[in-house]
């Protein structure tokens, strides 16, 4: 089959040949009809997380068609259309999966790090790890639901019930959450780039009633905040925009250090934390509610071997919305 493959940390993917992958016991091996480029493929392809396999297919936002099923298989029909997302496999066991917290799993398998993706014709995944897609979404709208959709989600959820909602970063995850949380009534006020006027029109034509640089301070204090970009110096600067007893959410995997910050932006009950990867919970709960809104999402699509394009205009904050890879050769 066709891949895009990862050797090292540092090095462009390699559009390579390689042997398609058998499914095993509980696995069903899927045909990928399109794979989203996510922030956390840009730090596992960088090297700012440190544990790939190696070589690696990235991508974990993956819709495919159940093609082959292993021993003991049966969740889905072949044919079923189907969404593999970044958490891959839980051990069950450990005290965090017993907690019902297996996004913490001590043992947590991840596609696209520790388990190949979807940046390649076929995949394989644990068929208790993947969620059918909505009928409603064609193949390309479907794959940012699976990570800037869920992960956005799980923060939303984190970040309490605000009122007033600030988004720090205005990529994928965010278009995407803007919708959910103005569909629950919340007020949202966006923060981008400074002079990243696209990304602050964009926020404003799905919801967002103001939006500006992430150093501006924004109309009135906020009763909650979500940092998605992966910048350490967003963590005071969405402190100090928070009211008494907000939620500073962190979402990414991966952010820049934290400089310094005196206690009294913290002070009042502020609270920061992270949120980390997804529960198959949150995929249930997700992927139900994104078609009641509906949310819409916003894709680039580009064909697999150009996902080193789609990579670098990630990174360079170039994209509206999100970018996916289109294997079926169908937008
Ligand atoms: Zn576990
Ligand atoms: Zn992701």
């Amino acid at each position: 089959m066709r891949a895009m493959v990862l050797d090292a940390p540092g090095r462009p993917l390699r559009a390579a040949t390689v042997p398609t992958p058998q499914p095993g016991p509980g696995q069903v091996r899927l045909q990928v009809l399109t794979c989203g480029v996510c922030r956390t493929d840009l730090h596992v392809a960088d090297g700012e997380l440190t544990e790939p396999k190696l070589p690696l297919v990235l991508g974990h936002e993956i819709v495919g068609t159940v093609e082959a099923r292993g021993l003991d298989a049966h969740r889905y029909a072949v044919g079923a259309r189907v969404g593999v997302p970044w958490l891959g496999w839980t051990c069950g066991e450990c005290v965090f999966c017993r907690r019902g917290l297996e996004n913490l799993c001590e043992r947590a398998r991840f596609t696209g790090y520790q388990l190949d993706g979807g940046y390649a014709e076929y995949t394989v995944a644990d068929e208790r790890f993947c969620f059918p897609i909505p009928d409603s979404y064609r193949d390309v709208e479907a794959a940012p639901l699976l990570c800037a959709g869920l992960i956005g989600y799980r923060a939303l959820r984190a970040a309490g019930n605000p009122e007033r909602l600030g988004i720090y970063g205005f990529g994928a995850a965010a278009h995407i959450v803007t919708q959910v949380a103005r569909h629950e009534g919340r007020r949202v006020f966006a923060f981008t780039r400074a002079g990243d006027t696209a990304a602050q029109t964009f926020a404003r034509t799905l919801g967002a009633e103001w939006s500006g640089a992430s150093d501006d301070a924004p109309p009135e204090p906020l009763d909650a905040a979500i940092i998605f970009a992966p910048v350490g110096a967003l963590v005071p600067a969405a402190l100090r925009t928070v009211t008494k007893g907000g939620t500073v959410v962190c979402a990414g995997i991966h952010m820049s250090d934290i400089p310094a910050f005196p206690y009294e932006i913290l002070w009042g009950e502020r609270v920061v934390r992270s949120v980390a990867n997804l529960t198959r919970k949150d995929g249930e709960e997700f992927l139900a509610l994104a078609p009641q809104i509906p949310v819409r999402t916003e894709v680039t699509v580009y064909p697999l071997e150009q996902a080193n394009e789609a990579l670098a205009q990630l990174r360079a904050g170039q994209i509206t919305g999100a970018a996916v890879l289109s294997l079926s050769g169908r937008t």
